[in-house]
């Protein structure tokens, strides 16, 4: 495969891999482990829970095509933009969060976006930034800066805001690290200081898990938590891809079978491992059947053809 067809792979990858992880999850989102386990044994097919067929994605993957679009559609980060398609999501939204649902009011009632935004530090801008990763992937200044205010328009907590830019910069590291040679030590260290200005505690959460890697998956779970307050939701997702770096399923199913916010994990899980592995490792049995397949392909498709270097 040529260098560009690599990279391709891998943005096609992260926005599929996001909607697989989140519709995995979608079935058990607010389950404990031992409920899943109970209810589905392993869970790692698509099931249908809440009215909505098997393979349906949620909120994370709505909010993030939402981000991908706008990016396509005017060729830069537009928050103005962003904040409009917040507001009219809440007529078709799945699932979704307090602040963001709370925040889109808010915008859909005209408050500015600069100000609409509530004091959350849910996973909510974490979820869904990983568009952002893939239009910025070579310029990581505007990338931290077009996080922290992507996440500003729902969520103005400061670890809301370090964990959209650690999410953003995973996915932009992975996209390139496969061929540079991967360290699950680097990339926990450079992530973890690519926030550490954001916000303390969040790289001291993501700096956690290194010393988890060599316990039990589930012990290892448990002591960073796996809730939708995003310093347990972020080092959750990021974990099940480094247990699993060897295989985008593995840590798919490891995300999904969690418990807890098991579709904001799968979702952000899905994004890394798929922007890391490519497209072209995920399984045919999850891309085949996931919803709106052919319209993720295009807006990834559509981002990538964006990127300076793409061709090269
Ligand atoms: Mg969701």
């Amino acid at each position: 495969m040529k260098r560009s067809e690599k990279l391709r792979d891998r943005f096609l990858g992260c926005l599929l891999g996001m909607a697989i992880g989140d519709a995995l999850g979608m079935p058990a989102e607010g389950m404990s482990r031992e409920q899943i386990r109970q209810k589905f044994g392993i869970l790692e097919d698509f099931h249908p829970a809440r009215g909505l067929p098997a393979g349906s994605y949620t909120d994370d993957t709505q909010m993030s095509l939402i981000i991908a679009q706008s990016l396509v559609e005017h060729r830069r980060f537009c928050p103005e933009d962003i904040a409009g398609r917040f507001a009219r999501w809440r007529d078709y939204a799945v699932g979704p969060g307090r602040a963001c649902w709370e925040a889109a009011t808010r915008l859909a009632c005209g408050v500015p976006w600069r100000e609409a935004g509530i004091p959350s530090a849910g996973c909510g801008s974490a979820m869904r930034v990983a568009p952002l990763g893939l239009f910025h992937y070579c310029r990581r200044g505007e990338l931290k800066k077009d996080a922290v205010t992507s996440s500003v328009i729902t969520h103005t907590d400061s670890r809301a805001c370090a964990g959209a830019a650690a999410v953003a910069f995973a996915v932009s590291y992975c996209l390139t690290a496969a061929e540079s040679g991967f360290s699950q030590e680097y990339f926990i260290r450079e992530t973890a200081e690519f926030v550490e200005d954001l916000n303390y505690k969040m790289a001291e959460r993501i700096k956690m898990i290194l010393p988890l890697l060599s316990l039990e998956e589930e012990e290892g779970l448990a002591r960073l938590g796996t809730g939708g307050f995003v310093l347990e939701t972020v080092p959750a997702a990021f974990y099940c891809f480094l247990k699993h770096i060897h295989s985008f399923r593995d840590a798919l199913v490891a995300a999904v079978n969690a418990g807890g916010d098991t579709d904001s994990i799968g979702a952000i899980c899905g994004a890394i491992a798929g922007a890391y592995h490519g497209a072209g490792k995920i399984p045919l049995v999850w891309k085949d059947r996931v919803q709106d397949r052919d319209k993720i392909l295009e807006t990834a498709d559509a981002l990538y053809n964006l990127v300076p270097a793409a061709g090269n």
